[in-house]
């Protein structure tokens, strides 16, 4: 970032105590910290642990995991568990962070955890958002997630690390 994203004006440098030097405007006054969305991204598993759900989603035929953004003044975790709930109508009931990605493309800082639901029914699937849902085993999982896409990365290392 080299130009203040009020006012326009080049950005210098400042130190800030604890930080280093932040990119700082000298006509707000004001430190310019990096801006980027934040994302959450979950490998939902079934209560045994046997299972991944995998989505379909906006008319693609690709398989990817749940997923949303995290809402100004939410935490990550809170985020998880409302994402879930309204795509899939799932409760959540434990959940681990696994890895997190920058995603360039949307400048979106992708968080992923992996979650387990109460259950397995997909009865209260939200339609308006999922067009499919499906549960896989790992080894289905793996073959049926859209290939070379983060949610591979964050599904490989999740499955790799057990
Ligand atoms: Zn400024």
């Amino acid at each position: 970032m080299k130009y203040c994203y009020e006012c326009g004006t080049k950005l210098t440098e400042r130190e800030l105590e604890n930080e280093g030097k932040i990119p700082y405007c000298e006509k707000c006054g004001e430190y310019r910290f990096p801006i980027f969305s934040t994302a959450v991204s979950m490998i939902v598993e079934n209560p045994d642990k046997t299972e991944i759900l995998l989505i379909q989603q906006y008319g693609r035929k690709n398989n990817i995991l749940v997923a949303g953004y995290v809402n100004k003044g939410e935490n990550a975790e809170n985020a998880v568990m409302r994402e879930v709930m309204e795509e899939t109508g799932l409760k959540v009931i434990d959940m681990h962070f696994n890895k997190s990605e920058y995603f360039e493309k949307t400048n979106t800082l992708m968080l992923n955890y992996a979650c387990t639901v109460e259950n397995e029914s997909l009865a209260h699937l939200n339609t308006g958002e999922v067009d499919k849902a499906q549960w896989f085993t790992h080894e289905q999982a793996c073959e049926n997630i859209k290939p070379n896409s983060l949610a591979e990365k964050f599904l490989l290392h999740y499955l790799n690390i057990q």
